[in-house]
């Protein structure tokens, strides 16, 4: 079958013939329906991240089951979607086992398309404990993408920012998963403030009925310390002081985005209005399938682009370039 794969040391993808994947006895033999694309996968790439052993990439996969391990007593129809979990967890941690299965660390885990074979290829295996089904109404692309732009913000925003009904929220980065986080936190009746740079970026956030929608350059019309919640989608340091500044006393800063390895803390005022600075890591299998209902509800509607999967080096130059709106999925 075919496969996009990462070679150590490679700046692309290596288009490639591989054997079919054999389900383990817990598998299940997914054919891919859809993929997205995604910057971790440049941060590979770029060797931020070193594998010493190749794989195939793709941690944002949709499909179909097609194949069960013998251990695997679950029925699946022809055509039913299921969605993987990425962060794959091993299910019998303390983590796993409390539901906080993004935090995994169980040695038996690894992250599928992140140093083990994913779903830049026509099948992929999957434990069968780490899919999700996929609500009818929703394509495959909507799925993939789903997986990780959605469920990131959604973790991000309700789970560490806790935000709720009346909450006011800025968020700082209307990328692809900022302009998803900008649609969970208005589903969650959240009171929403949305900034960037790029002017379309802001029209789009219009267009979801955000309350108040600015340029980043003119932020001081803003009052400061009037935010419950300030989630900053891009983590460099001039975005990191924005949100120190907005951030209420007592309030929460929810970092997501990995713009700069490192972003000072104004201890000052950290210390004497309480502020809490939140990191936040992917999401888990409870919120994925509370996130499928969210959008077959229509609350949140994903931008998606689609490409051929044969075409996944060209879309990750785009990417790398900032080429890309808001998320691309490739279809094998
Ligand atoms: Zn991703
Ligand atoms: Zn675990």
């Amino acid at each position: 079958m075919f496969a996009a794969r990462y070679v150590p040391g490679q700046k692309e993808l290596s288009l490639t013939d591989v054997p079919k994947p054999k389900p383990g006895p817990q598998d299940v033999i997914l054919k891919v329906r859809a993929a997205g694309i995604c910057h971790s996968d440049l941060h590979v790439l770029h060797g931020e991240v070193p594998y010493k052993e190749s794989f195939t990439m793709g941690h944002e996969a949709c499909g179909e089951v097609v194949e069960t391990g013998s251990q695997v007593t679950e029925k699946f129809a022809p055509g039913d979607l299921y969605a993987v979990h990425g962060p794959n967890p091993c299910g019998h941690c303390n983590f796993c086992r409390s539901g906080h299965d993004n935090l995994c660390n169980d040695p038996s885990r690894t992250f599928i398309g992140l140093g083990q074979d994913g779903a830049y290829a026509e099948y992929m295996k999957v434990p069968a404990r780490n899919i999700v089904k996929v609500p009818k109404g929703i394509s495959p692309e909507v799925a993939a993408v789903a997986t990780d732009a959605v469920l990131t913000p959604y973790h991000a925003i309700k789970a560490m920012g806790q935000v709720q009904m009346g909450s006011k929220v800025m968020i700082i980065g209307l990328g692809g998963l900022g302009m998803n986080g900008i649609q969970i936190a208005l589903a969650l009746g959240a009171n929403v403030t949305a900034c960037d740079l790029k002017e379309p970026n802001l029209e789009m956030a219009k267009s979801f009925g955000v309350q108040t929608v600015i340029n980043s350059k003119n932020l001081s019309v803003l009052e400061p310390q009037s935010y419950d919640v300030v989630i900053d989608f891009v983590g460099l340091e001039a975005t990191f002081k924005d949100a120190q500044n907005f951030v209420k006393p007592g309030g929460t800063i929810v970092l997501v985005g990995l713009g700069s390895a490192t972003a000072p803390v104004t201890t000052a005022s950290a210390i004497t209005y309480q502020i809490r600075v939140q990191g936040t890591f992917w999401g888990t299998h409870i919120e994925m399938e509370e996130l499928y209902d969210l959008i077959a509800a229509g609350k949140i509607k994903p931008q998606v682009e689609t490409a051929p999967l044969k075409e996944v080096n060209h879309w990750l130059h785009e990417l790398a370039e900032g080429k890309i709106k808001s998320r691309m999925a490739l279809i094998p």
